[in-house]
């Protein structure tokens, strides 16, 4: 037989019945038994779904309330003092309102303190707690649901797998603040916790812990190679099979190491690099169980299984039964049931998986590699066939004006006529801005006001045209609030807006939307991304009405809002039958139009926001630059048709520049407005050492708090940036959007920044 598994399993539930339970918890709605009781619930559920599928083990410990890093932090006791949690550490039982607190700095109970970092897991849009790490940091064994959670599993019937993050991801994901501090010194005082671990899942009768090492498919340090060699070697004595998970990408020149690492198995993803099983297989010790990925764990696609069969063929001719089978990487990246669909039409959906249907598709290759397939495989590939022939073949895929189009781009259509400094004297005369230029980044307060609307009116309950009505109103109070405030570049507002990628996404030709396509991005968040299914096309104007109107209510320059190309591309599940970067060129030309449609309309200034632009990076730094070309040329073919008087703007947060400065450089935006007000201005080192030369709105007001900014603050940080970019070439603006804010908050704070402004225009 050829054994079939994942790698891990979305916790959510198809119906996000985690995220309900845990926010009800967190508001005192429900108490702590019922929060356990729901969690095992879906346990239960989803261990349930596995075998039902036909999966040979179920995998045990993908469960977390927060996340599955912050569990492994909890359980080897990295609990920051600032949590008070020592005595809870030492009892080895950190509680949940600890992990709760180190997740979003309160809990129900507890004292509140400055939550953990949370950044992206890999090149996903999951976000994970970064574990904090010191010099001299000491481990223990500090919580022990994941063996609950074994012997629920194993109380139910089920053959277990268990599932952690390995010691050495786990630190690499780590980040300690005290210079030269290096996370590895931290390795031998952690191997003994994990040994623990392991041995007390051995006792538990669990046969297989799947140790998850996404790291090895980035580019390693030697030491931390060597330290792979180190750790594995110590773990080997634990009386458990150990699989060593790769995901996400090749192991490149990590390949060797990994296969040769003293563990009973390998995963590697060969839906991102299927040209790594043959040297891997290569490279294999006789022993060994080599899980194959190759099932899409990161997309929505239906796989093709006859391909996958056939190209499977040898790889189960080399190993026989130790071939197993699974997902590339844990199905959290996907949405849990495509039967939970009942919008979508039926032609797409025959071409969709997702997590529930990926598990049929695993068990299927599975069986029929291990000469063990049954009538309803057959059948299942034979419909796989069918559904991608007719997928391949279908109209909604292809538009030819569009291939057209994207044959016949030029270098002319990729710059605008002339270079910054000619531009910049048009801008100049066409705006007539002050010194320091006040502008805001688009968004203002959602209010439960422009909320219910919307409720309304996609529940039929509100007409179009009171849609619309009650959205202009929003915009003109918007356009009144700014002038009152004394802002130089006016924005509408985006009040129409639910979300910057949905809001193009359902105008655009080419884009799908899910019902209850919910994908966990953290915590109790998720995120609904759009599905791109066929070529991109822009049938009719997007904002220009809104934005004409806008202008029409005032005598200052009103800014156009639009999302980039890669950040629409980014924030997507993508089309699988062309390279990223052709489907971004596609949505860039969309965007193209837009942008000449709004100054047709007499709109003088436009902002592109990407702010996705820096985590579309690769995750081998050899992969960089050919990333950045396509998507700096994705940027520029959006915003190359504005004439030069017309005012380019983009915006990033979220990011750091240092390493990407020519690329940002390079998009030739007249104007960025970036994320620094907590940086205290550093990130301007970075355009200061690359002399870089366009304009820069590095934001004063840390639009996450809702704290108001000081006049005197907000001065000080603008005389920080003038030391590093002249002064004719600074905006001053908040870090980002407004959307999450009360008027209440934002009317004071703008207030100020406004005063701030006019005190440096009399120092400058
Ligand atoms: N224009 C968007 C807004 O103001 C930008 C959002 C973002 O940068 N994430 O909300
Ligand atoms: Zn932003």
């Amino acid at each position: 037989m050829t054994l079939a598994h994942v790698l891990g399993y979305p916790r959510i539930g198809a119906d996000r019945e985690l995220k309900r339970a845990v926010e009800a918890y967190w508001r005192g709605e429900l108490d702590r038994d019922a929060l356990e009781a729901s969690a095992r619930e879906l346990r239960a559920r989803h261990w349930q779904a596995q075998r039902d599928a036909g999966l040979d083990l179920v995998t045990v410990g993908d469960f977390a309330f927060y996340d599955q890093v912050l569990n492994v932090s909890a359980m080897v006791g990295a609990v920051p003092t600032r949590f008070a949690a020592e005595a809870e550490v030492a009892r080895g039982e950190v509680d949940l309102d600890t992990q709760f607190r180190m997740a979003r700095g309160r809990a129900p109970s507890g004292a509140p303190a400055a939550a953990c970092e949370m950044t992206k897991y890999f090149d996903t849009n999951y976000h994970y707690l970064v574990p904090e790490l010191h010099a001299g940091q000491t481990f223990k064994l500090a919580a022990t649901r994941l063996f609950d959670e074994v012997a629920e599993a194993r109380g139910a019937g089920h053959p277990v797998k268990v599932v952690l993050t390995g010691p050495l991801t786990w630190l690499w994901l780590g980040k300690g603040r005290e210079a030269g501090f290096d996370r590895l010194s931290l390795l031998p005082a952690l191997l003994p916790v994990y040994g623990e671990i392991l041995a007390r899942l051995a006792e538990q009768g669990v046969e297989w812990v799947q140790l998850d090492e996404p790291a090895l498919v980035q580019d390693l340090p030697l030491e931390w190679r060597n330290a792979y060699e180190f750790a594995y070697s110590s773990l080997r004595a634990a009386p458990v099979k150990l699989l060593l998970a790769t995901y996400f990408g090749g192991l490149g020149d990590n390949l060797r190491l990994a296969a040769s690492l003293p563990v009973d198995g390998l995963h590697i993803d060969t839906v991102r690099a299927p040209e790594q099983l043959t040297a891997v297989l290569d490279n294999l010790s006789g022993y060994k169980v080599l899980s194959v990925g190759a099932i899409d764990g990161r997309n929505v696609w239906r796989a093709d299984l006859a391909v996958l069969h056939e190209r499977l063929a040898n790889a189960r001719m080399r190993l026989g039964e130790r071939l197993w089978l699974a997902p590339s990487c844990s199905l959290l990246h996907v949405p849990v049931d495509l039967a939970a669909e009942t919008t979508l039409d039926e032609e797409l959906k025959s071409w969709l998986a997702f997590a529930r249907q990926k598990l049929d598709e695993t068990v299927t290759l599975a069986r029929l590699l291990g000469n063990r397939g049954t009538d309803e495989d057959r059948a299942r590939v034979a419909a796989a066939t069918a559904a991608l022939d007719a997928r391949r073949a279908s109209p909604r895929l292809h538009r030819p004006e569009v291939a057209e189009r994207l044959a016949g781009v030029g270098d002319a259509e990729r710059s605008r006529d002339n270079p910054y400094p000619v531009r910049a004297r048009a801008q100049r005369r066409a705006l007539d801005l002050p010194l320091f230029p006040t502008t805001t980044i688009g968004s203002f307060p959602q209010t439960a006001g422009i909320r219910a609307a919307r409720r309304a009116f996609k529940s039929g309950e509100l007409g179009h045209d009171a849609y619309e009505a009650a959205m202009r109103d929003e915009i003109a109070d918007a356009v009144r609030r700014q002038e009152a405030y004394g802002i130089d570049m006016l924005v509408h507002g985006e009040a129409e807006r639910n979300d910057m990628v949905e809001y193009f996404g359902e105008q655009l030709d080419g884009y799908a939307f899910t019902r209850n396509g919910w994908v966990q991005s953290y915590g109790s968040r998720c995120v609904k991304p759009p599905v791109i299914v066929g070529d991109v096309a822009r049938p009719a104007p997007m904002t220009v009405a809104w934005s004409r109107y806008a202008q029409s209510l005032t005598e200052r320059p009103m800014k156009g809002m639009l999302t980039g190309p890669v950040t629409m591309l980014q924030w997507s599940f993508v089309r699988d039958d062309q390279p990223r970067e052709v489907t971004c060129r596609q949505i860039a030309l969309a965007l193209r139009d837009e942008v000449a449609d709004l100054e047709a309309a007499g709109i003088p200034a436009i902002q592109i926001d990407e702010p996705a632009l820096r985590e579309g990076l690769p995750l081998r730094q050899s992969e960089w630059q050919s990333y950045l070309d396509w998507a700096v040329e994705c940027f520029r073919l959006t915003a190359s048709v504005a004439r030069d008087a017309t005012q380019i703007h983009t915006h990033m947060c979220y990011s750091e520049f240092n390493d990407i400065i020519g690329a940002i450089a390079a998009l030739d935006a007249d104007v960025i407005t970036i994320e620094t007000s907590r940086s205290n201005m550093e990130l301007l080192d970075a355009f200061q050492d690359f002399a870089y030369p366009n304009e820069i709105g590095p934001g004063v007001y840390d639009i996450h708090s809702p704290n108001v900014p000081e006049v005197a603050w907000m001065v000080q940080l603008m005389e920080k940036a003038a030391e590093r970019i002249p002064a004719e070439r600074l905006w001053v603006n908040p870090d980002c959007g407004l959307k999450t804010r009360s008027w209440a908050e934002v009317e004071p704070a703008l207030a100020n920044m406004v005063e701030a402004a006019c005190e440096l225009r009399r120092r400058y």
